[in-house]
């Protein structure tokens, strides 16, 4: 049978992982009680982190938002600053699983389960967000950028939490895109994602591009080829094609039960496309 602890604040928690040093912590669940299940796990030491305050909630200050690592999916839906402030975030979490889904799910839960469809991923790398993972005796802050290393592997080490998610308002980018290609409007893994910030001057010519894809790699996949080939110019469907060409090389898919390596890097490359309309 499974043992799980609930500590109800930091302290505890660190006592409970220097007592139960194999423990797997989780917070919603919904992705690893379905991996326990499938794969029967029994015996396990499990700490749920969802009574734990100090890992929920969302504050801002002048120049971004702190987002606790166990804050649902529904919260930061609710939240208008967040719809207002990133709205590429904003709009990923609407296409994320189903209202039940988004109720339990946490964005720590959904970087550190480090899939290449986690729908958070692509917005959090075009937002730049600093991870800050805790123990006992310290913290350090990591990149999202560096802490995915494959498809459920991450730089988490052992008795390390993420306990915070640090994102700057993207000053400037007034064109903030997500879109998700799934079989289904609802409870649909990403067959391709992207999100893109751009910047544009008053004359509408392209200061700066962020781009990042989802699913079309082991994690998630970037185009500094396709970024370059917008910046200076202005934005229509030939300054796009020529990007949508390059960001489809930086693409590696693969085939599966959802759709083929051929149709992802097509799809996924075609959504650059629809940047500004
Ligand atoms: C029906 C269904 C539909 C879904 N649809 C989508 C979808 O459309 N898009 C999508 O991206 N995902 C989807 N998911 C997957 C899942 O809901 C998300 O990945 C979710 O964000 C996971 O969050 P959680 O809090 O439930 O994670 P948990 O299951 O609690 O944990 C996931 C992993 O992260 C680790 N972990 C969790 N929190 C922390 C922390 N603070 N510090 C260190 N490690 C931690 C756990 O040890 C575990 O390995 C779906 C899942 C289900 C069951």
């Amino acid at each position: 049978m499974n043992r799980v602890l609930l500590p109800k604040n930091l302290p505890e928690l660190w006592s409970f992982l220097e007592n139960e040093p194999e423990a797997r912590v989780y917070a919603g669940g919904t992705d690893l009680l379905v991996q326990m299940r499938a794969r029967c796990a029994d015996n396990l030491v499990l700490i749920c982190l969802e009574r734990i305050a100090e890992l929920t909630g969302i504050r801002e200050d002048e120049d971004g938002f702190w987002i606790g690592a166990c804050t649902t999916f529904r919260h930061l839906l609710n939240h208008p600053r967040i719809r207002e402030q990133i709205p590429v975030l904003a709009k990923a979490l609407s296409t994320l699983g189903s209202p039940p889904i988004r109720n339990m799910a946490t964005i720590g839960g959904n970087i550190c389960t480090a899939s290449p469809a986690g729908d958070t991923l692509p917005p959090l790398y075009v937002l730049d967000a600093d991870l800050i993972l805790s123990t006992q005796s310290g913290e350090r802050v990591v990149p999202l950028s560096g802490f995915i290393t494959a498809p459920g592997k991450t730089q988490l080490e052992r008795g390390e939490v993420l306990t915070q998610i640090r994102i700057k308002k993207p000053e400037g980018y007034r064109v903030q895109h997500f879109e998700k290609v799934g079989q289904r409007k609802a409870l649909a893994c990403a067959i391709a994602s992207m999100a893109a910030l751009v910047k544009t001057s008053p004359a509408g010519v392209i200061e700066s591009a962020r781009i990042a894809w989802g699913s079309v790699g082991p994690t998630v996949v970037v185009s500094p080829d396709a970024e370059a080939a917008l910046t200076g110019k202005t934005l229509s469907p030939a300054v796009l094609e020529a990007a949508a060409d390059l960001a489809g090389k930086a693409m590696a898919p693969i085939d599966d039960i959802r759709a083929t390596a051929v149709y992802r890097r097509r799809v996924a490359a075609n959504l650059l496309l629809r940047i500004g309309t």
